[in-house]
Parts: C-alpha cells; sequence; structure tokens
C-alpha cells in the first residue's frame, strides 16, 4: 500500500476515546475494522432490507451483502488514489449498522415516533452502535474506535445533534469535509446500490429491459455489449451491463477525483478537510448517474409492490413502539441495563437493532 500525503494515517490517528495499548500486528484501522466484523450489529446486517424485505428471496442483496460490496468498491478506489485501503474497509463495512429494519420505510417510521423525543437518524444511530450500543469490553461500551473511523461512520447529521457530539460534530458546524476513505466510501455506497438495484430490480421482475435501456449510461453499455454479442440472453446481457456500468463509474470516479487533487494538492488529512468535497465524478458520468438514480426512485423504489412494502413497515414499526413504551419491561433487561437514556430513546433502540424476521415475529405476537 502507497500512501500520499494526504492519506489518512493510522500512526497520526487523532485517537481512541479510551486509551488502549497499540496492537503488535495490526494498525489501528485493521483494529477497528475486526472489531466491526466480530460486532453483533454487523451479523444482524444479513437479516436486514437493503431494498427487499428478506424474506422475499434468498438471490438479493441484504445490508450484509451490499456493505460487503461498498468495501470491496471503497478498496478499489483507495488504492488506486493512495489513500489508506484499511480506513476505508471499516468504514464501508460499518457504514449501514444503524439502519432500521425494512429500510428506508423503517428509519423514516421510527424518526416518526421519535418526532417529539430528539428524532431518529440511521447515520447517528451507526455512530451510537460503535460508541455505545455494542458491548463487548468490560472496562467500556462501544467498540472504542478511532476518529477517524467514527468521522467516517457519521456521514450526515443536522446540526442540532451535531452541537451534542464535540469533535465528531464539529465538520458538521464548521461545514468540512471527512476524510477521503469516509468520501470515497460515500461514492461507494452510491455506485453500489444504483448497480445492485439494476440487478435486483430485474431479477424481482420489476424492472424490464426496454425501461432500462432508455437511460443513457445503461443504454450505452448495453449497446457495447450486443457489438461483442449477438446471441445472449436478457439476464446474461444484465450482467454484462452492470459489470461496465460499475467499471466505467469507479474508473470515472478515479481520473475525476485525482484530478482535483491535483488542482488542491492536500498535504495532509487537515488540508483535506477544508478543501472542498474531492472525490467526486465527473460531470458528464454524474448527470447519467443521477438520471439512473432518478429512473430507479420512480420505477422501483415508488413500484407498487415496494410501497405496499413501504407501508407495511410503517405500521409494524409503529405498533412495536407503541408496545415497548407501554411495557418497558417487554424490553430485555441485559439491554436496557444501566442506561442512562430516556425510555423512548432506549425502545427507538431497541427497534433499531432488530431484523426485518425478528421485528415481523415480534408485532405479530402483539
Ligand atoms: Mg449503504
Amino acid at each position: 500500500m502507497i500512501l500520499k500525503p494526504y492519506a489518512a494515517d493510522p500512526i497520526k490517528t487523532l485517537g481512541r476515546q479510551y486509551e488502549e495499548s497499540k496492537s503488535n500486528s495490526r494498525n489501528d484501522f485493521q483494529r477497528d475494522r475486526d472489531r466491526i466484523i466480530h460486532s453483533s450489529a454487523f451479523r444482524r446486517l444479513e437479516y436486514k432490507t437493503q431494498v427487499f424485505v428478506n424474506h422475499e428471496g434468498d438471490m438479493f442483496r441484504t445490508r450484509l451483502t451490499h456493505s460487503i460490496e461498498v468495501s470491496q468498491i471503497s478498496r478499489g478506489i483507495s488504492r488506486t488514489l493512495g489513500c489508506h485501503e484499511d480506513l476505508a474497509e471499516t468504514i464501508a463495512l460499518a457504514h449501514d449498522l444503524g439502519h432500521t429494519p425494512f429500510g428506508h420505510a423503517g428509519q423514516d417510521s421510527l424518526n416518526n415516533c421519535m418526532k417529539v423525543h430528539g428524532g431518529f437518524e440511521h447515520n447517528l444511530q451507526s455512530l451510537r452502535v460503535v460508541d455505545y450500543l455494542e458491548r463487548r469490553y468490560a472496562s467500556f461500551d462501544g467498540l472504542n474506535l478511532t476518529f477517524e473511523s467514527r468521522e467516517g461512520i457519521l456521514k450526515h447529521c443536522s446540526v442540532n445533534n451535531a452541537k451534542t457530539l464535540g469533535l465528531i460534530g464539529d465538520r458538521f458546524i464548521k461545514k468540512q469535509q471527512p476524510s477521503l476513505e469516509a468520501q470515497i466510501v460515500n461514492i461507494a455506497d452510491e455506485i453500489a446500490y444504483n448497480n445492485h438495484d439494476v440487478d435486483d430490480g430485474y431479477r424481482s421482475g420489476l424492472l424490464d429491459f426496454k425501461a432500462l435501456i432508455k437511460n443513457t449510461l445503461f443504454g450505452r453499455c448495453a449497446k457495447e455489449v450486443d457489438d461483442i454479442y449477438s446471441d445472449i440472453n436478457d439476464s446474461q446481457k444484465i450482467n454484462e451491463v452492470v459489470r461496465r456500468m460499475i467499471h466505467i463509474l469507479i474508473e470515472d470516479v478515479c481520473s475525476q477525483s485525482q484530478k482535483n487533487l491535483d488542482f488542491y494538492q492536500p498535504k495532509s488529512i487537515d488540508d483535506v478537510r477544508i478543501s472542498p468535497h474531492l472525490i467526486d465524478f465527473s460531470a458528464s458520468i454524474k448527470q447519467e448517474q443521477q438520471e439512473l438514480k432518478q429512473f430507479l426512485r420512480h420505477a422501483m423504489y415508488e413500484h407498487p409492490h415496494v410501497a405496499k412494502m413501504t407501508q407495511n413497515a410503517g405500521k409494524t414499526i409503529e405498533k412495536l413502539f407503541a408496545h415497548y413504551i407501554k411495557e418497558p419491561k417487554a424490553i430485555p433487561e441485559n439491554f436496557s441495563i444501566n442506561r442512562t437514556d430516556n425510555h423512548q430513546r432506549v425502545v427507538a433502540d431497541y427497534i433499531a437493532g432488530m431484523t426485518d424476521r425478528f421485528a415481523i415475529k415480534a408485532a405479530s405476537k402483539l
């Protein structure tokens, strides 16, 4: 791994909340990654919805496989740009830990339930998971990750919440950027979900080839595939197209970001934080990527089948929330013990940590 001066460096980390002795065999970012992989929140990603509810089929992405894809894309971009691959991997694997069951529908519903109690933000929740909710160590709560990992995990945050977070919230108040590794994971997240949603959307029957091909980027890649292979079926063609789209997007991010780095010449991670956003697509690819994103929103996320799932998810979350507010004892004691949070926050943390199937089962018993 050849690191450029603007890369995050575990030797110069801003450190952990609780001091620990260094490892002889792993750098601090590798240790963070290993802590995430061994966490229970990470295992539960396997049974959480990305777009399709987990029980709808074994072939669709879950939050776990999505996170692994984001990690793969992030690592490649990091390596090309001379950024720290271990940090990018860590942030990617942790970036969705705070998601509720049932994808965005679940998060909207929980946010609604928490409206008068401080709201619910999934990015902030991811930070709560690693800072506090994972209880694996005798001497502290949370995973005690480095500042750089935590900075990357907290992708968005409202200014009001940022004010309560100390140093980690500062950049939202000062309108600064996180590390390049964190910026890489954000864009890798977008590349991963746009492409795997095309793939899952097609396989589920929600998207058809004719509609997909009208998208500029998809159409361009499909034409290239047609020129090479004359007698393949649509499903083979989709795979060839998605492969090409991912390749084009990654190459574009690398070349545009390299141009931005050459122009602004950040000499350190601190320079990165006060520079404009540096990891980006070129203008033309960004437009094509937006077009695909909008198409997916309309054709897939707002599809009646997905919308119905959204409605059901909302009802399940509301039902659970009302129940646990009324019956605090229904929450396992080991979850709420020694907590100083108000009861509503304990309920939100408990529900957010559920998998799709756990939530469905718990709600059906009520
Ligand atoms: Mg994601």
